[in-house]
């Protein structure tokens, strides 16, 4: 008999990686514990390392539709002073395409047609796991039971079935804070380019999206679960952001009454395995990382695509292919947690000699050695 796999959350990386899986003729049974697969946030950036995975598993086309690549990224000063500009079409030449920005709903969207939705049961919230001789027994919170010989832990920063396998790993705050919004309408000037303002006050992004649409993203230190912060609408981060150019005000106007995300910015530890006999963790559930470099979203979409290709060469053995899956992504996984930690505690310095010394940093650094790293980055082997 086949053993039966079951991947537990339908987010980006559960998705993906029941199409994957798919893909190696093994169809997986999803449980995801919202009530509906309707997907909430905001945009996202895809760099050229999840194009590239996505387009092995053929469900490229789709997203791309869906969504809009960018021509560089820029990093200003809150007066408006260009700090450093990426042009994207480098990249792009020698990697893959690069700089793809989507609303996170439609990525789910397209990531939905590629599946069977009867094979995806929702209101499904992972209570507990245990070992019953070879299989596992999974119970859900409505009471519910399942059996799987093997299982997919893609569950999210709060994993359940992590707490189950490495209940000393706690999600850790960043000591910053965010707010996430989408605006109907452009730029105005048509910008065609991510852009992130950096002053005291904290960090403002502003990312064009298809349809017509502006998302940005504001940073601001702040202590954990600050109820000031919580409370803060678009009227009290224009006080927060007021001094900034013009356009982030004009953005934060143009918010109102738009579902404003908030949340504190949290990533994991690292050091731990991401394989546990015949479980597995992937994506924010074995290494989320802070957003800094958008990159969270990118790992999970390789997490998928790595993990299928090693069930694939190791078909009788799915233990051995966790094990070698996680003995591939771990340092990769590890250096973008690390790597992007620290650029946002850079990018929060508040203090003003830090500040100009950052500023001066990004003004001295060549384009080259970004493009270089950028171009290391995006150099994964997928198969
Ligand atoms: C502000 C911000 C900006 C970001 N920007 C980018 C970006 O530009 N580019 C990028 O690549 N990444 C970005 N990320 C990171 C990205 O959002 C995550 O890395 C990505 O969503 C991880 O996907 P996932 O499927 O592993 O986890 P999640 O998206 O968290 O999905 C987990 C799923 O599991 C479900 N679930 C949770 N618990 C249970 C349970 N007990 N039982 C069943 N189901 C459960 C959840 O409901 C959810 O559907 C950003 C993150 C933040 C916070």
């Amino acid at each position: 008999m086949e053993a039966s796999f079951t991947i537990i959350g339908g987010g980006i990386a559960g998705l993906t990686a029941a199409i994957a899986l798919r893909r190696q003729g093994i169809d997986p049974l999803i449980f995801e514990a919202a009530p509906e697969l309707h997907p909430v946030g905001a945009g996202l950036g895809l760099a050229a390392n999840a194009i590239r995975a996505l387009a092995l598993l053929g469900v490229e086309k789709e997203i791309l539709a869906k969504g809009r690549f960018l021509e560089g990224m820029a990093f200003r000063t809150e007066k408006d002073a260009l700090l450093i500009r990426m042009q994207t079409e480098a990249i792009t030449q020698r990697v893959g395409q690069d700089n793809f920005c989507i609303h996170r709903a439609d990525l789910h969207e397209a990531l939905l047609q590629h599946l069977d939705r009867s094979r995806i049961f929702t209101g499904k919230a992972l209570e507990s796991l245990k070992q019953e001789g070879p299989r596992l027994r999974l119970r859900f919170h409505d009471g519910s039971e399942r059996l799987t010989d093997f299982l997919v832990g893609a569950d999210g920063i709060h994993s359940a079935v992590r707490r189950e396998v490495l209940p000393d790993v706690q999600p850790r705050y960043a000591g910053y804070t965010c707010w996430r919004c989408i605006v109907p309408g452009a730029l105005p000037g048509g910008r065609q380019e991510v852009e992130e303002i950096l002053g005291p006050a904290g960090r403002f992004g502003i990312v064009p999206l298809a349809g017509n649409r502006t998302y940005w993203f504001a940073c601001v230190n702040a202590p954990r679960r600050d109820p000031r912060m919580q409370a803060a609408d678009t009227a009290a981060l224009a006080q927060i952001f007021a001094g900034y150019p013009a356009r982030v005000l004009d953005l934060l106007e143009a918010s109102k009454g738009q579902p404003l995300i908030w949340g504190d910015i949290t990533d994991l530890p690292v050091g731990h395995r991401y394989d546990h006999g015949n479980i597995v963790l992937i994506g924010d559930a074995a290494h989320a990382t802070t957003p800094n470099m958008g990159q969270g979203a990118c790992q999970a979409i390789e997490d998928a695509v790595i993990l299928a290709a090693e069930i694939g060469r190791h078909r009788s053995d799915p233990a051995e292919a966790f094990r070698r899956f996680t003995d591939r992504r771990l340092e990769r996984t590890r250096m973008v947690v690390r790597r992007s930690r620290m650029m946002g505690e850079m990018a929060q310095w508040q203090h003003p000699a830090l500040r100009a010394l950052r500023n001066t940093l990004f003004r001295l650094t060549p384009q080259a050695v970004f493009r270089r790293q950028l171009e290391a980055l995006y150099n994964v082997d997928l198969n």
